[in-house]
């Protein structure tokens, strides 16, 4: 049976979620709170982890090991690097990788821990999911290459750099890390986000005129996903 992990940074991301249900059981743990309830078979943990890589790691382990979600959806927005992508475009992430980790001091590329990986991808089957979603309903989703770190990108030269680094279409603060234990503990997983800005100078000021219209097109998403994966019983990639 599914036990589905959905997570979000921000309260923003995660509300327009949690009002469509009843019934919510709040269990506090790690100083942080997992809203818990039923969608026809399926069980559901919802949470927020509040903004970065190490925050949203703790939660996504938490989700995983405490609470035994055996799948897990990431929902929220992000900047976009690539022009094809604009304000409230959908994505999905095909690959994520922490465009922060820095050790070329030692001869190792941008982003890469030794025993690691550069990028980590998600699961093939919930990304073949959500574009049959997608095209059923006539929503426009794109694939995207998504680059993590912990900071809030609003100039050109730093998006330049990961960019050229890194190809990536769109960058937030979390996806990568929560990959990173999703791939560490064999859970499959997919990173939904709908962009908010475009980490240029202006992304302060339109990350918070669009944060809340954004965040409710990448939740309105993962509504459509819980509908189709009550049918699932299980998500084997391999
Ligand atoms: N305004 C918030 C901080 C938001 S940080 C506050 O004051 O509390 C930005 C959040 O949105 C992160 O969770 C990140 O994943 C995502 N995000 C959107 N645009 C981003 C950008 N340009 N750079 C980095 N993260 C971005």
């Amino acid at each position: 049976m599914l036990k589905l992990a959905i997570m979000g940074a921000m309260r923003e991301e995660i509300e327009p979620i949690l009002k469509h249900f009843s019934d919510i059981k709040v269990n506090e743990y790690a100083n942080n709170k997992y809203y818990e309830f039923k969608y026809d078979n399926l069980e559901i943990i919802l949470a927020y982890s509040k903004i970065g890589k190490v925050n949203a790691s703790l939660t996504a382990s938490v989700l995983i090991e405490k609470f035994k979600c055996n799948v897990l959806l990431f929902t929220g927005v992000a900047g976009a690097i690539n022009p094809d992508l604009k304000i409230g475009d959908l994505l999905i992430a095909n690959k994520l990788c922490q465009h922060d980790i820095d050790i070329t001091a030692f001869g190792h590329p941008y982003g890469y821990i030794p025993e690691g990986k550069v990028f980590i991808e998600t699961s093939k089957i919930l990304r073949d999911l959500a574009f049959h979603i997608a095209s059923e309903n006539n929503i426009k989703l794109s694939l995207a290459s998504i680059a993590t770190g912990d900071q809030f990108i609003n100039s050109n030269t730093q998006k330049d750099f990961i960019k050229n680094t890194f190809r990536a279409d769109a960058l937030e603060m979390e996806g990568a890390s929560v990959a990173l234990v999703c791939d560490a503990l064999d859970v499959p997983f997919l990173v939904l986000r709908s962009i908010s800005d475009t980490a240029n100078m202006d992304a302060g000021f339109d990350f918070d005129e669009f944060l809340k219209s954004s965040s409710k097109t990448s939740a309105n998403f993962i509504l459509h996903m819980i509908d189709k994966l009550k049918n699932f019983t299980s998500i084997e990639d391999k």
